[in-house]
């Protein structure tokens, strides 16, 4: 990684583009508000940074941004401390078991959490640490072979040991549409999330967040129901 020095300051240039980027992603997702009824405040824009340099990330929080998303733990760790105290940090990547104390240490919310072995080794080391870390649920919701996280029926096989764990706060599900032509074709994808957090619901497992949407289709995402959206490349375009 090249220079990750706080210290440098987004230049007008750079600043005024993310300025410019953050307002039209702002704008798409109050209109998609719109058409489906909901309030803007429902949905929390999380900026994706794995792609990003540090002063794009500096530039973001100056324009107001406090929610942060990287997707690997080793770089969320290493950036944490280079940055504002006040950002939220989320994990949206895949989490090693053997990684699971620093990013405790280092995160606010985990949306990458995509099996029950996963979840135990969380909940271990959330009651070493003393901490109760907030997390979510990843769901394969396409059934794709090569894609990460709970089938449908696993989740709902497994009600009882989600309420055994006392150590984290279990608040939603995320998942990752599949790759498709048009975001109109993620569409299913998300509603199908939607479902199933009704579905938890129904059988006590109550849960208040979907995380859903990424720069292609965080609009049909939005009308889906998703309160968070994790949003990277669009954040940074015409940024060099
Ligand atoms: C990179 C990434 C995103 C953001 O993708 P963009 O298309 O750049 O908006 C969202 N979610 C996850 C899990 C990611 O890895």
């Amino acid at each position: 990684m090249t220079n990750e020095s706080q210290d440098v300051e987004p230049n007008e240039q750079t600043q005024n583009q993310i300025n410019d980027n953050l307002a039209q992603v702002r704008q798409l997702m109050s209109s998609a508000c719109e058409r489906v009824g909901r309030d803007i405040s429902s949905v929390t824009l999380v900026a994706v940074t794995k792609y990003a340099q540090p002063v794009w990330v500096k530039a973001l929080y100056q324009a107001g941004m406090k929610d942060f998303g990287e997707n690997r733990p080793q770089q969320l760790v290493a950036r944490r401390p280079q940055f504002a105290p006040d950002i939220r940090w989320h994990l949206i990547g895949q989490l090693q078991r053997n990684k699971v104390r620093p990013t405790l240490q280092n995160c606010d919310i985990i949306h990458s959490v995509d099996s029950i072995r996963l979840l135990d080794r969380i909940e271990l080391i959330a009651s070493e640490l003393d901490v109760k870390p907030t997390v979510l649920l990843e769901v394969n919701v396409s059934g794709e072979a090569s894609k990460a996280g709970f089938t449908p029926n696993d989740l709902m096989q497994s009600l009882d040991k989600f309420n055994q764990l006392k150590h984290l706060s279990i608040k939603g599900l995320m998942t990752m549409a599949p790759i498709v032509s048009t975001p109109e074709d993620a569409r299913p994808t998300f509603a199908g999330l939607r479902k199933l957090k009704q579905q938890l619901t129904d059988e006590g497992i109550a849960l208040s967040e979907l995380s859903m949407g990424m720069s292609g289709d965080f609009e049909i995402a939005i009308e889906e129901g998703a309160t968070l959206i994790r949003v990277g490349s669009r954040l940074y375009k015409g940024c060099e």
